[in-house]
């Protein structure tokens, strides 16, 4: 399967790729996404997957590989590698035997590090980070060579050896590259290539002592796997002379070259690992895939359908500028899309009981309505309909305004599909709470609107006798404010306590109590989109997620001010 049906993009890297093609530059495209495996993959990374196997999958020939660039033992671990690998294949996307870890390279990095040491390229360090922090200087004043600066290879050579054979403790000794300390780039001041950590790496285990600096394992991990085009993020760009640099002075076999666009981010929402890890450890959140994190593991698991993305991917393009994207542009791409797969079936979430004083107490009759209006050809499903209903709470209104189309005392409704009924009494407890509603069906109006009568409201409904009781989770925006970053305060200031609502005791029609799979949309009539949820939802017990409600309640919101 094509992730994406388009195949006219043409943003400038697609642009400048076809030109290396043409050229004879290359005869072979090949990318790769290389995240760190030190947390769940968010909604901006779906960018960079997009773009990277986007472009493998558009030139006849070219290969996108996953690697894991997995240089910092002390944070990443395996079962972040295997969510990253169930989140891009969701996604559509497929890497064949083109699956790496940075630390595959070790043993080369470490070749490669003691090539630059005998050029005179590299040397040990013995100042603390603090130190080597402190005389890096400034962007308008050049940083202090270490006093280790002109150590004699020879002897920068015999350290390194050492540091690998374990003879240093975490953080003695560092190996610098000798560039420039006096560069404008700060990047090139004798950036760190390796440091000690006595830690259990996730694949190497404890064979490592001494662990490579990003930056030094990136374009090297690249050029091994020949990539010719590493595409990155814009802050990666004051980082491009670092990449050169290394690719150059260490003999590696290709010379990839790397190109950076702008982060995807969107309102209301927080996209960095770390802070997102924050969420999950501080227990403001349940887990990395709990359905209200922006996460890619969350949104499948809410419902958000992996095509939605596609389409906003391409809608946003690839550029250069920054920018943050209204949340809401991705929240209309899912409900476009569900709108056209989710079945329709009827729910009450909050039931209030309806008797109909004229319907026989043991009749059961079948009404039909349609399984997709969206999709005519899946034909129509069944309802069963009797004397005793349930209908929403919220679609009862004793005083009611003059606008108010649903049931109120002596009005009337449509039941959908099914009669229109009126309401004759309101049945309370002693406290005023109402507790039924006793009405009566005008049974000429199966499917006929009432003669000389109108009748605007059309509420859902399902029948009490044949309901299969359902857990739902409402769930809603994680944030409340736009930029949950901004300012003074800390973003766990702005989290929306409103972002999830349980409501247990809903009331499903049959047909949706038998067909709904774990993760599956469907739409309820009249309230938004919803799903069975793949991990807490049991045959006997069923739990729903809201993916998204129809309408979108915050641009109101907002309006309103
Ligand atoms: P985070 O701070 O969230 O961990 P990161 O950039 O450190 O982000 P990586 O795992 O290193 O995370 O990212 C893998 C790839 O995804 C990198 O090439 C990075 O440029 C890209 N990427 C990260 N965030 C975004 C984003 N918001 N939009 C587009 N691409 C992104
Ligand atoms: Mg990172």
């Amino acid at each position: 399967m094509s992730a994406d049906d388009s195949t006219s993009k043409t943003d400038f890297i697609r642009k400048i790729i076809a030109e290396d093609l043409a050229s004879g530059k290359h005869d072979t495209i090949v990318t790769r996404f290389p995240p760190e495996p030190n947390g769940y993959l968010h909604l901006g990374h779906i960018k960079s997957i997009c773009l990277n196997f986007g472009i493998a999958q558009e030139n006849p020939g070219a290969r996108c590989h996953l690697r894991m660039d997995d240089t910092n033992p002390a944070k990443e671990e395996s079962r972040y590698v295997q969510s990253m690998i169930e989140d891009i294949r969701w996604l559509g996307f497929d890497w064949g035997e083109n699956f790496f870890f940075a630390s595959d390279y070790y043993e080369q990095l470490y070749q490669w590090a003691e090539e630059l040491i005998e050029k005179g390229l590299a040397y040990v360090d013995e100042q603390s980070g603090e130190q080597i922090r402190a005389t890096r200087g400034t962007l308008t004043e050049p940083g202090t060579p270490s006093p280790h600066r002109k150590r004699p290879a020879s002897e920068s050579l015999a350290l390194f050896r050492r540091m690998k054979a374990g003879e240093f403790a975490t953080g003695a000794l560092v190996l610098r590259a000798k560039i420039d300390m006096a560069s404008p780039n700060l990047n090139l001041r004798d950036p760190v290539l390796y440091r000690i950590l006595h830690a259990t790496h996730h694949r190497t285990g404890d064979t490592w002592c001494l662990y490579p600096l990003y930056d030094f394992a990136h374009p090297l991990s690249d050029a091994i796997e020949h990539i010719t085009h590493s595409l990155c993020t814009l802050e990666f760009e004051d980082h491009r002379p670092l990449y050169d640099w290394f690719v150059e002075h260490c003999s590696t076999p290709a010379r990839p070259r790397q190109i950076e666009f702008s982060k995807l981010n969107f309102t209301y929402t927080l996209l960095s690992k770390r802070r997102l890890l924050r969420l999950v450890e501080e227990g403001h959140v349940e887990s990395w895939d709990d359905p209200r994190m922006p996460t890619i593991s969350a949104v499948r698991r809410r419902g958000y359908p992996a095509r939605a993305f596609h389409k906003l991917i391409e809608k946003v393009g690839v550029t250069k500028f920054a920018g943050t994207t209204d949340l809401a542009l991705l929240e209309h791409a899912v409900r476009e899309e569900l709108n056209a797969i989710a079945p329709r079936a009827m729910a009450v979430l909050k039931p209030l009981k309806v008797t109909l004083t004229n319907w026989p107490a043991d009749k059961v009759i079948e009404v039909h309505a349609p399984l997709n209006p969206e999709q005519p050809e899946l034909g129509q499903r069944t309802i069963p309909f009797s004397r005793q209903l349930w209908i929403e709470q919220d679609d009862f209104l004793e005083e009611a305004p003059r606008k108010f189309f649903r049931l109120k005392p002596g009005g009337e409704v449509r039941l959908r599909g099914a009669y229109v009924i009126r309401c004759q009494e309101v049945v309370k407890d002693q406290s005023g709470q109402v507790l039924e509603l006793k009405c009566t069906a005008d049974l000429e109006t199966l499917g006929k609107s009432p003669e000389g009568r109108k009748v605007k409201g059309v509420i859902h409904w399902v029948s009490t006798a044949q309901a299969t009781p359902a857990t739902v989770r409402l769930y809603d925006r994680l944030f409340t404010a736009e930029d949950p970053t901004a300012g003074e305060t800390d973003f766990t200031e702005h989290l929306n306590p409103k972002s999830l609502e349980v409501l247990e005791n809903c009331l499903l029609e049959p047909h949706l109590a038998q067909q709904a799979k774990p993760g599956q949309p469907w739409q309820f009539e009249r309230l938004g989109y919803f799903c069975l949820d793949t991990q807490d939802s049991h045959p006997d017990a069923l739990v729903f997620n809201r993916t998204l409600p129809l309408r979108d309640s915050w641009a109101k919101e907002k309006k309103k001010g």
